[in-house]
C-alpha cells in the first residue's frame, strides 16, 4: 500500500463528482468521495410539497445558518445574509433538478469572437470548442437518458446521433402554447429532457405526474446522476463515499502540491484524507469557497490563487416568469418539467441589431410551464398577482383558485455577460456554525440584461396574446441576491494563467494535481441550463485523467 488513502479524492458527489467517480473507478482507479449531505434513496421520495420544495428535504441544512452574503458592488458593505440553498446527497443539485438537458451552442465556446465585448465585460473564448465536448454530450445523454427530437429545432448544434429516446407527449397546455408559437413563425420544439419517454436502462417511463423539479421522481423516470452513474459506481469496490463529510480545506505538501482534504464529520470531528489527485466538484459557490478557505504558506490567499484569479468574473443568468391566464382549464401542473421552447432569440441564432436592439447573446423562452420552481399549489401562492388583484382577502382567494388551473407560465432565460468587477470572496465578518467565513457574493445585473429582458418579454407577451390570454403578468428582473445554478466564472478555464484558474482539462494552473470541475470553470454561462455541460465537462476531464494515468503521468 502507498502512503495515500486513495488515488483520487473527490469533494462533492453531485453531477460532476458522481460522473468522475463512475468513470475513474470503472478504469480501476481508487476513489474516495466526500459528500457533505446524507445518503438518500428513491424509497424516500414522495409527492409531498411540504416536505420537498417547502421544507427542503433534499437541500442543505440547517436552513437557518448563513450560507453566503451579498452586496451589489465593491463600494457597499454586506447587505444580505442568505441561508440554506442547494441540493446535497448522492446527485447533489442533480437529484432534484428540472431535467431540462441542453447542450450549449458552438457560439458559447467562442463567445468573445462571436459577440465581442460589453462595457466592463470580461467575455472570453473558452479554451475548448463545441466539437471537443460533442462526444461527451452524447455520453451524458446516453448514460443519464435524454429524450428529445433535435430535428424540430432549426438551431440545434451539430450532433452525431439522435437523442436516445423520442420526446415525451406534450400535454394540453403545451399544445396550446405550441399552436400560438407556430402562428408567430417561431419553430417550437420539445426541450430535451432527462425524462424517460419509454422504459430506459431498467427505469420506467414517465407517468406525467408533474413532480419533477425540486423532487426525486418516485418511479425513477427522471434521470439524474445519482440514479444512474453514482448508483452504478457504488457497486464497484474502488469507490468509497463518505457521507456527512464537509470538506473544509485542501491541504498541500512542502512542494505546494495537493496532498489531501481536511473534512468535518457530522459530529464535528476533523479528519484528513490523502490522495494523489484532488478534484473539487462542489458546485460553483462551494468549490470557490473551499479554494479560498484553503490557505497555506505556499498559497496565503487560497489554493491555486497566487495570481488572485479565484472568485473573479462571477456571473449568473436570470430566469423570470411571465404568466398567462386563460378562459379554459390548462392544468399546467400535469406533465414533466421540460416543455417546449423557442430558440430563435438565443446566442447567434439572431441579430439583436436587426431589431434595433443594443445587447448581445439573447436567451430562450419556454412554455407552457407551471408557475414557480415546482409549480405545486403552496408555491403558486408565492406568484405575483396581476395589476388590480390584491394579494390578500377573498378576492385573492377566488383569483388563486381559478388561476391555478387556468394559467400557464413562460420562463424567460436570459444570458448574463461576465463582468470584471463581480466576484466571490470570503466575508470579513459573517461566519457559519463551523466558525468559517462564508462566501461573499458581489454581484448585480449588467445594464444590458434589462434590455435583453424587455426584448424577450415582449416576444413572450406576443405569444400569449396570440394564444388568447385574458391576463398576462410577471416577468420582472429577479433579485441579484437570489442565486441560482446558472452561474459561472469564478474558477474559469483559459490558456493564460494570468486571467484564468484552470486549463482546458480543469486542472489548476498553479497546482498540477488539483482539478476543479463544474460551472465555476465556465468562462461564460451560455444561453441554456448548465447541467448537461457540467456533465459533459466531467466526462471530458475523466477521459483526460484516465489517459494521463495510462501514460503513468498522474499517479507516479
Ligand atoms: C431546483 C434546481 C433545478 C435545476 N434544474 C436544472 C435543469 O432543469 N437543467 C439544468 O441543466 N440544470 C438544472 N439545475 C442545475 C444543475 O442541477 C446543476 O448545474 C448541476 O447539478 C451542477 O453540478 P455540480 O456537480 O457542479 O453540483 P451539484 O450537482 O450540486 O453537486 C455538488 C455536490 O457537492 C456537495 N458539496 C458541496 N460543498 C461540499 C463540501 N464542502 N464538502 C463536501 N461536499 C460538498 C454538495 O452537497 C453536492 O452534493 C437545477 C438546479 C436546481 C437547484
Ligand atoms: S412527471 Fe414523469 S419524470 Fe416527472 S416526477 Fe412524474 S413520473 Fe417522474
Amino acid at each position: 500500500m502507498t502512503k495515500y488513502d486513495a488515488d483520487v479524492v473527490i469533494v462533492g458527489c453531485g453531477c460532476a463528482g458522481g460522473i468522475l467517480a463512475r468513470e475513474l473507478t470503472d478504469a480501476g482507479i481508487h476513489v474516495i468521495s466526500l459528500e457533505r449531505g446524507p445518503d438518500i434513496s428513491s424509497d424516500e421520495y414522495a409527492m409531498d410539497e411540504l416536505k420537498f420544495p417547502i421544507r427542503n428535504k433534499v437541500l442543505w441544512g440547517p436552513q437557518d445558518e448563513p450560507r453566503f452574503t451579498w452586496r451589489p458592488d465593491d463600494r457597499s458593505s454586506t447587505e444580505r445574509v442568505i441561508t440554506g440553498w442547494n441540493g446535497w446527497g448522492p446527485g447533489g443539485d442533480h437529484l432534484h433538478w428540472g431535467a431540462q438537458s441542453w447542450r450549449f451552442q458552438p457560439a458559447t465556446f467562442k463567445a468573445q469572437t462571436v459577440f465581442g465585448q460589453v462595457e466592463n465585460g470580461a467575455i472570453i473564448d473558452w479554451p475548448i470548442s463545441y466539437d471537443d465536448l460533442e462526444p461527451f454530450y452524447q455520453k451524458f445523454e446516453e448514460r443519464v437518458g435524454i429524450s428529445g427530437d433535435h430535428t424540430k429545432d432549426p438551431f440545434h448544434p451539430p450532433r452525431q446521433k439522435p437523442y436516445p429516446m423520442p420526446p415525451t407527449t406534450p400535454t394540453y397546455a403545451t399544445r396550446h402554447f405550441v399552436e400560438a408559437v407556430k402562428e408567430m413563425g417561431y419553430d417550437p420544439f420539445p426541450v430535451p429532457g432527462a425524462i424517460n419517454s419509454v422504459n430506459y436502462d431498467g427505469r420506467k417511463a414517465c407517468g406525467y405526474c408533474g413532480f419533477c423539479q425540486s423532487y426525486g421522481c418516485t418511479i425513477e423516470a427522471k434521470g439524474d446522476v445519482g440514479l444512474t452513474e453514482i448508483r452504478k459506481a457504488r457497486q464497484n469496490p474502488n469507490l468509497e463515499i463518505r457521507f456527512h463529510s464537509r470538506a473544509i480545506e485542501v491541504t498541500v505538501d512542502q512542494y505546494g502540491r495537493a496532498e489531501g482534504v481536511k473534512y468535518v464529520d457530522k459530529n464535528k470531528r476533523i479528519h484528513h484524507v490523502t490522495g494523489r489527485i484532488v478534484i473539487i466538484a462542489a458546485n460553483y459557490l462551494e468549490s470557490t469557497h473551499l479554494m479560498l478557505l484553503s490557505k497555506s504558506d505556499q498559497f496565503p490567499n487560497g489554493i491555486a490563487n497566487n495570481r488572485g484569479q479565484v472568485g473573479r468574473y462571477f456571473h449568473m443568468r436570470d430566469i423570470t416568469q411571465l404568466i398567462g391566464l386563460f378562459d379554459e382549464p390548462m392544468n399546467s401542473f400535469i406533465g414533466p418539467t421540460p416543455r417546449w421552447a423557442v430558440n430563435r432569440f438565443a446566442d447567434d441564432n439572431f441579430s439583436p441589431e436587426e431589431y434595433g436592439e443594443d445587447f448581445v447573446m439573447g436567451g430562450n423562452i419556454t412554455g407552457a410551464d407551471q408557475q414557480g420552481l415546482a409549480g405545486q399549489p403552496i408555491e403558486f401562492t408565492d406568484a405575483p398577482t396581476p395589476e388590480g388583484i390584491p394579494n390578500w382577502g377573498q378576492e385573492y382567494k377566488d383569483f388563486i383558485a381559478r388561476a391555478y388551473t387556468h394559467h400557464y407560465n413562460s420562463r424567460i432565460y436570459l444570458t448574463e455577460p461576465p463582468q470584471d468587477e463581480k466576484h466571490i470572496d470570503l466575508d470579513p465578518k459573517v461566519k457559519d456554525s463551523y466558525g468559517l467565513p462564508v462566501p461573499r457574493v458581489t454581484f448585480d445585473w449588467h445594464p444590458q440584461t434589462s434590455r435583453q429582458l424587455a426584448f424577450l418579454r415582449q416576444r413572450a407577451y406576443e405569444i400569449y396574446e396570440k394564444a388568447g390570454a385574458l391576463k398576462i403578468w410577471g416577468g420582472e428582473l429577479g433579485d441579484p441576491w437570489v442565486l441560482n445554478s446558472h452561474a459561472g466564472g469564478t474558477t474559469r478555464m483559459g490558456e493564460d494563467p494570468s486571467n484564468s484558474v484552470v486549463n482546458r482539462y480543469c486542472q489548476t494552473h498553479e497546482v498540477d494535481n488539483l482539478f476543479v470541475v463544474g460551472s465555476s470553470s465556465f468562462p461564460t454561462i451560455g444561453a441554456y441550463n448548465p447541467g448537461e455541460t457540467v456533465g459533459a465537462l466531467a466526462y471530458w476531464v475523466a477521459d483526460f485523467i484516465k489517459q494521463e494515468a495510462k501514460k503513468g503521468e498522474v499517479f507516479s
